[in-house]
């Protein structure tokens, strides 16, 4: 196998340590990750977060997160225009059979496979509140994967919850 845009570049660092002044360099992701994990403090919550550490920014990916990264960018988009073909259609209940909008959102909220659907679904009709017939294609849904996000590893985080 030859190299590729995916195998990290040889001799730099995997990531820094972007809490101010400390300065902190890993060559490894296991490095880092003990960084993280040694300077672990509690954030004062009670539920939720209850103690980080230093946050990183992985500037050298692995073969298998830079691998990761770029499949979740294919799921990502996948998911965001099904997500919008999805709205796109049920609005179509309502702007050709007359379904009200209250009825068509109360059934998004119980079929919608997760959150971002039924997000995706109010900020529409929020959209098609503010002006009726601006078709804007430009709008890809920010906000939409969220859940997708929260471990990327390329901006990471140790973190213990409650
Ligand atoms: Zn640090």
């Amino acid at each position: 196998m030859s190299a590729s845009r995916f195998d990290p570049k040889p001799g730099e660092p995997y990531a820094r340590c972007s809490e101010d002044g400390c300065g902190f360099v890993a060559d490894t992701k296991e490095q880092m990750s003990e960084h993280s994990s040694s300077t672990m403090k509690p954030t004062g919550q009670t539920s939720g977060v209850t103690a980080s550490g230093h946050s990183y920014r992985v500037e050298n990916p692995s073969r298998e997160d830079a691998i990761w990264r770029e499949v979740m960018r294919e799921a990502d988009d996948a998911l965001e225009s099904a997500v919008q073909e999805f709205v796109d259609s049920v609005y179509r209940l309502h702007s050709r059979e007359g379904v009200s909008l209250d009825e068509l959102t109360v059934a998004v909220k119980s079929v919608a496979p997760s959150s971002e659907w039924s997000e995706a679904w109010a900020e529409y009709i929020a959209d098609e509140d503010e002006d009726d017939d601006d078709e804007d294609e430009t709008d890809t849904g920010d906000g939409l994967g969220p859940q997708l996000h929260q471990d990327t590893a390329l901006f990471g985080t140790e973190a213990v919850s409650a």
